[in-house]
């Protein structure tokens, strides 16, 4: 079946004649009419345009004739983008592209189908989508995680060949450790953030969804670059991802923090990630046990610097700039008032009320300032040790994927959950989950992730260990 395919497998099939794009796209139309009415991995898609881009893709670029499903927080020029809010639907069409949706059509790829997200990105379950709930591929009375759970389903699900999404606190590589797919968070600054709808700057990077670790590194190829557009997009090279990808780790030191092996672990999961280390261990990696001493400081330092940032960001939602306006208006202040009230769901009012606090005078120097100093001191352990090592593998989430509705109510224990992913986002590092096990719960195989993480900016140490693991879960 074409939809199961991989990026590496079309580029193949496309060069020998086997297919067409236009078949690659009709077969992944086919298997979204038949499963997405329950998955709901997908908000909108335009199948007739993208059969006429099929129709003049040209197979010799790098992603030549390849749909990429997009997150709905990515602007594509006259296409809706609702972030999966009230406050854009029907109310906003993108007049632009984004960086990288610029940089996906040069590279030949075709962009089919927008995937469904937590309202403006927050939340790891995808049941903040003011639209509908996605539900996990793997069991459809689950959560396929989140923010990015819309393209984590539908890779997973096989109802896209792969898919783009964003990473604030591991809304890539949470996803992806639910539904069984790799995803890839870049380092901060490798990938331009222009066009994407910002939630919080300082740590947002876009990132690929896909079926194996070469795609993730093939899609970051063309995703990578400096963007005069985005000012903390880095003025570097961007190298050949796949590079020495196939190399190995025999030789390689990889550290094991203590004081995640060692929390609140499902067992499955623990056993998991303990055998993903025995194995690579086998292929002539050193095992080292390290610490990151401030992880403990990790949720409440994120929790409190995302939100600040967001609440900064979503202020240009006023109902007179973008999106939806009250009817129910007497005057400008209730214009703003009943629009934001109307247009933001719960979550997102939350994100905006604890923002507004630790950014309010008397509260700034305790909250937020106080908030980025931890952040140095997270970065710092990260330094520290990478002195020693060359990469580091730790769980993705604590717990394969929840009930859906399991947390309503309990946004805490929701947050503590994002513990593994977000120190990365903190830190800047490049990070990666990818398939490394199963656990069978109420008759159910749900998949579980290991997380590879490395020193800023060597993305490709990332992709060289993902891929060493890859290869020993495969065989
Ligand atoms: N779960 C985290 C949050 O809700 C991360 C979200 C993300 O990475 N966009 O903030």
């Amino acid at each position: 079946m074409l939809n199961t395919k991989t990026i590496t497998d079309l580029k193949e099939g496309y060069s020998k004649g086997d297919f067409t794009p236009a078949d690659v796209v009709k077969t992944l139309d086919k298997s979204i009419e038949e499963k997405d009415g329950e998955i709901n991995a997908f908000i909108s898609r335009d199948t007739e345009q993208a059969l006429e881009a099929a129709s003049k893709a040209d197979t010799s670029l790098p992603l030549g004739g390849v749909p990429i499903a997009i997150k709905d927080n990515i602007n594509v020029i006259g296409e809706p983008c609702t972030c999966a809010s009230q406050f854009l639907k029907g109310a906003y069409k993108a007049p632009y592209n984004a960086t990288i949706i610029n940089k996906l059509l040069a590279a030949g790829a075709i962009p089919f189908g927008r995937a469904n997200l937590d309202e403006f990105a927050m939340g790891s379950s995808t049941e903040n989508s003011s639209f509908h709930k996605t539900k996990n591929p793997h069991d459809l009375s689950r959560i396929p995680g989140g923010s990015s759970g819309g393209s984590a389903a539908c890779v997973g699900g096989d109802l896209a060949i792969a898919a783009l999404g964003s990473d604030t606190g591991g809304s890539i590589r949470q996803p992806a450790s639910h539904c069984g797919v790799v995803g890839f968070k870049p380092s901060y600054g490798r990938v331009s953030r222009y066009g994407l709808v910002a939630f919080a700057s300082s740590l947002d990077q876009i990132g690929p969804l896909t079926k194996s670790v070469t795609d993730a590194a093939l899609l970051t190829n063309v995703l990578a670059g400096h963007d005069p557009m985005d000012s903390t997009s880095l003025k570097i090279e961007t190298p050949d991802f796949t590079q020495g990808i196939n190399d190995g780790v025999a030789g390689k030191k990889i550290g094991v923090p203590k004081e995640y092996m060692d929390g609140d672990l499902h067992p499955a999961v623990k056993e998991a990630v303990q055998s993903a280390i025995k194995a690579l261990e086998k292929e002539g990696a050193e095992i080292v046990e390290v610490s990151l001493p401030h992880t403990k400081y990790c949720v409440p330092t994120y929790y409190i610097l995302a939100p600040a940032e967001a609440s900064s960001n979503l202020s240009r939602f006023d109902g007179v700039r973008y999106g939806n306006r009250s009817t129910d208006v007497t005057d400008v202040l209730s214009m703003y008032e009943n629009s934001r009230e109307e247009g933001f769901g719960s979550e997102v009012k939350r994100r905006i009320l604890l923002g507004t606090y630790v950014l309010s005078s008397g509260y700034y120097d305790a909250y937020y300032i106080k908030a980025q100093k931890v952040r140095t001191l997270i970065m710092q352990d990260f330094t520290k040790v990478f002195q020693v090592v060359d990469a580091i593998i730790a769980p993705v989430s604590p717990d394969p994927a929840r009930k859906i509705g399991e947390n309503d109510g309990d946004p805490l224990k929701e947050y503590l959950a994002d513990i593994f992913t977000i120190a990365a986002n903190l830190a800047g590092i490049p990070a990666i989950s990818v398939p490394c096990g199963t656990a069978s719960v109420d008759g159910k195989e749900l998949p579980i992730g290991l997380q590879v993480l490395g020193p800023y900016l060597e993305d490709q140490t990332v992709f060289q260990v993902a891929r060493a693991w890859e290869a020993l879960y495969q065989d």
